[in-house]
Parts: C-alpha cells; structure tokens; sequence
C-alpha cells in the first residue's frame, strides 16, 4: 500500500465531526495565531463553498436517486453521497440533513477571526440544448433561494453565488429578479459538464452580454469532474472555451485553475491548467481572468500544480483562495503527500492531522497558507479575495 493510500484510509477509518477547539498545546496554538500575520480577515473570503444536503429541510435541494436508493444499481453514486455526507457531518442526522449542513459550516466559520466569510454556491439543474430541464442528466440541484436565505441569516460570515442555466428559457428574466434580491449574488456559478453548458456555444452570448452589463462575475468549473456526473461531454469543462465570456468583458474565475485533465489527443502534459495558464498570461484578459485555488491540494493533482502557482507571484493579485468545502474533510487532501512533496514542515503535518477532525476549514486555511516552495508561499492577496467582490457588495 503506498503513502497515500494509508494516509487515505487513516483518514476515512479516524475520527471527524469533533467540536469545539482542536487539542493544541501551546507551541502549535502559537504557530496557528502566527498564521494571521500579514493577513485581515475582514478581507478574507472563501469564495468557493458547497452547500448539499438531501432536501430533507424544505431546502428545496434535489439530489439524483442513484445516489439513494439501490434501485439504480450505482453502487459508486452512493458512496459518493455518503462520504460527502460525513464530510459534512450530515450523517449524524437523519431526517435533517439540510439543516445539519448549515449548523455544521456555520459552526466552523465562526472559530475564524471576524470578519472571515464563505461564499455560499447555489447549482442550477442540467439543461438540454433544446432548452428542457432535464435533471436526471445531472447530479444535484441547490436552489438560489436557498444559498441566499442563510446568507441572509449571517451577513457577518456568509455571502453567496446563484446558478443560472443559459439554456434555461427564462434565464434573462431570472437573472434580473434575482440581481435585485437581498442581500444580492456576489457571481453566477456554472459545472459546464454537469449543467449541460458549452460555454462557447453562441447562445450564451447573450447571458454573457447581460452579465456584463451587470458587472456581474462567472465562477465556472474547468478541469475534469470527478464529484457530480453530467451527461455533457467532459471537455465541456475546457478553460479556452471562455474565450467568449472573456472578450464580451465578463471576469471570469476560473475554478480550481482547471488543475485536472486534459484534452484527448493532446500532448501538452500539462493539459488543462497549462491551457489556464496560457490563458492567464494574455494581456487581453490580465483584468477580466482568474482563478480560484480551491482543489488544487487534492491528491489528484500533478506534482507541479502548486509549485507552479507558488512561484507565479505576479499571477498572485489574479488568484482567490477558496476551500471547496466539503471536500476538504473527505479525505481527498493528503497532509503526508505536501509533506513528501516539501511544501509543508513536520511540525505543522502535526497541527494539521489535529485540526482536521474538529475544523476542515481551519484545517484547509492553513495548509495553503502554509504552503511554501523554495522560500515562496502564497501573497496575502490570494487570501484577501474581498477585493474581487467590493463593487458588488451589498
Ligand atoms: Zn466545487
């Protein structure tokens, strides 16, 4: 069994769900408070969080039945579900999955300093090119009345995105009442693959127009997705279909920085996230493109990934922290892997093992902060994301 297949199962076997504050004696809870040296919460958002639940809390959220139910023989599907449900600690609570979801995030945010928020992402169904909503296509749904609803319960920490299919047939008109609901969406998030979007299809170049007219920004998946299946064809997900979005002057973050896959029958080993940074290093969109650094710690990830956007300080102003919570507590993140790789020092795998079980946000904040290659860690403005969102704050 190799490293990170131990460090795996160790993870999945441990203990989670812990609360209170992780049992740290006074050397490490000094290493932890230094870690906000250079940094203002105030300024800090996490600007890629999931919510999920099974619709059990009037929510509203609709989830695929081959994740429940056996009938759909997909044994895969429902593993997914239940380690997401334990990465959200929804598994303690039966009957109130939706609400448990909340309570647990909530609780997990507010071991932050004040002022750091989480950006709340809702997800619209799958659309087909015909315009007809088609969700068993898809994976999962979370309405935008929802992710703004707990937004609306704790501005002090949430803010949140809605999702908009742009095949939807009535996508103008939502996109106007929901850019005037408070408190309002900080971007529109899309899961090409997942939704059944081909951004460079010519009919989103009128919900792009739209979106620039509101200054309103795109946070879109890009990369292979390996979490919720679409029916889409995968290179769906492609960064250099933005192209479009791009040059109609919507800013664009990129999610993940497209940190997995590639093209089929292309050579570049870096694939996707060398597309993404070819992209990123056009001075016709140096104030429209981004990137958002969540996932890009997963054990999936080439070697060369972080390393790459730990050195590229001028890209740093371009990048935004975000967590992709839950994913941060469900084992997909290997401590042993960043230490094998350097990027982290032993005193600090310590801390971080501690951590996780009782605050995988604090646990995911850390490790990225923590994160250094040859002398270079990521520049407070990675982590001051505020900045992005300021002229659309309510
Ligand atoms: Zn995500």
């Amino acid at each position: 069994m190799r490293y990170n297949d131990m460090n795996l199962l160790s993870c999945l076997l441990g203990k989670r769900c812990l609360e209170g504050p992780p049992p740290l004696d006074l050397e490490q809870s000094r290493l932890v408070a230094d870690a906000w040296q250079g940094l203002d919460p105030h300024q800090m958002w996490d600007v890629h969080a999931h919510l999920a639940g099974v619709g059990d809390g009037g929510s509203g959220i609709w989830v695929h039945p081959r994740m429940q139910n056996l009938g759909h023989l997909s044994p895969l599907s429902m593993l997914m579900l239940r380690l997401y449900q334990r990465a959200g600690c929804t598994h303690l609570a039966p009957g109130r999955q939706d609400h448990a979801y909340w309570q647990r995030l909530e609780s997990l945010v507010d071991a932050f300093p004040p002022g750091v928020k989480i950006i709340l992402l809702a997800f619209d169904y799958f659309y087909r090119e015909d315009g007809c909503c088609d969700p068993m296509a898809g994976t999962f749904y979370v309405p935008n009345e929802w992710a703004r609803q707990l937004a609306a319960k704790r501005p002090d920490r949430f803010g949140w995105m809605a999702s908009i299919h742009p095949y939807d047939p009535y996508w103008e008109k939502k996109l106007h009442l929901i850019s005037q609901w408070q408190p309002g969406p900080l971007a529109i998030k899309w899961l090409p693959q997942s939704m059944g979007i081909q951004p460079d299809s010519a009919r989103c170049f009128g919900f792009y127009q739209a979106l620039a007219q509101l200054n309103l920004p795109l946070l879109t998946h890009c990369g292979d997705e390996k979490a919720t299946h679409g029916d889409a064809p995968a290179d769906w997900n492609a960064p250099s279909r933005l192209a479009m979005a791009l040059d109609t002057g919507v800013r664009v973050i990129v999610a993940h920085c497209a940190s997995l896959g590639g093209a089929k029958g292309k050579q570049d080993k870096m694939g996707y996230f060398g597309e993404f940074m070819t992209m990123m290093d056009n001075p016709r969109w140096k104030n429209l493109l981004f990137g958002d650094i969540s996932a890009t710690l997963l054990v999936n990830r080439r070697p060369e990934i972080l390393p790459t956007l730990l050195s590229r300080v001028d890209l740093h102003p371009r990048l935004l922290y975000g967590s992709d919570y839950p994913l941060p507590a469900a084992c997909f993140i290997s401590v042993a892997q960043q230490l094998q790789r350097g990027l982290i020092h032993k005193k600090q795998a310590e801390i971080l093992q501690q951590i996780l079980p009782y605050n995988p946000l604090l646990f995911h904040f850390l490790l990225v902060r923590w994160l250094n290659y040859q002398g270079i860690g990521f520049s407070p403005q990675v982590f001051h994301t505020d900045r992005f969102f300021s002229p659309f704050k309510n």
